[in-house]
């Protein structure tokens, strides 16, 4: 079973169909796991969550779903999060805001068929803290594998792609470069796939993850997309500038 896992699409559909498109060029996909975010801060929300909804068996909600959504506030948001955010809410349909209340905070996940009973744990921030928590040091990879009830979690919201093996020593997170492949041994993970429609590590192109459960490896990839056709629909919604520039630095 191959599946792509990706993170925080936050509106920008152009971003979200160059994963997609690229990721089912390598190996036709099976199942799409979304991390949350879904929206906020980009131009497209309404069409992101019908995509996400069409091609995903499993999504968790984000803290910037919820707070379009009503389902939380925005006063942890800086203030051009925050304005984007109230523009978001004036794009959703009922149904879209009744499907996002539907999501749930932790997806503890059934084994995935094949795998040989291994699953992989889905939430947006961290396990003590769903969808507030950057889970960015070695400490807080312990705290997450003290709570993880399957061997394996992927996590979003820092926007940094990351794995974490879980070892007798402290566990570090190793930063992901395009390429790298990640084989599921005996030891524990902690995976980021990156933020796809907003990435924050210096590379502004959209990152993801491709789990193949037949090999029994996860590989990161990067795939270039039209960051100035999201940007010009920025800019035509009155998002703030500040947002629409950071897409092009990466940042
Ligand atoms: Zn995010």
């Amino acid at each position: 079973m191959i599946v792509l896992i990706v993170s925080d699409p936050h509106s920008n559909l152009t971003a979200l169909e160059a994963v997609l498109a690229d990721a089912g060029r390598r190996a036709p996909l099976d199942d799409v796991w979304c991390l949350g975010d879904v929206v906020g801060y980009g131009p497209e929300p309404a069409a992101c969550l019908a995509r996400i909804r069409a091609v995903a068996s499993r999504c968790v909600a984000g803290n910037h779903d919820l707070a379009a959504a009503g389902g939380t506030s925005t006063e942890e948001f800086n203030p051009a999060a925050a304005r984007a955010a109230e523009w978001t809410a004036g794009q959703l349909s009922e149904e879209d805001v009744a499907f996002i209340m539907s999501l749930p905070l932790i997806d503890a996940g059934a084994p995935v068929p094949g795998d040989g009973g291994q699953g992989f744990t889905l939430v947006h921030g961290s396990l003590r803290e769903p969808i507030w928590e950057y889970l960015l040091s070695s400490e807080q990879a312990v705290a997450q594998f003290k709570r993880m009830t399957t061997p394996y979690s992927a996590v979003g919201h820092s926007h940094v792609p990351f794995v974490a093996e879980d070892s007798a020593a402290l566990p570090r997170l190793r930063l992901l470069n395009d390429g790298d492949r990640i084989p599921l041994g005996d030891r524990r993970l902690i995976v980021n796939p990156g933020g796809c429609g907003q990435p924050r590590d210096g590379d502004p192109r959209a990152p993801y993850l491709l789990l193949d459960t037949g090999a029994g490896v996860l590989s990161f990839h990067r795939v270039q997309y039209d960051i100035a056709r999201t940007q010009r629909l920025m800019a035509a919604a009155g998002l703030p500038r500040s947002l629409i520039d950071r897409l092009a630095l990466g940042r």
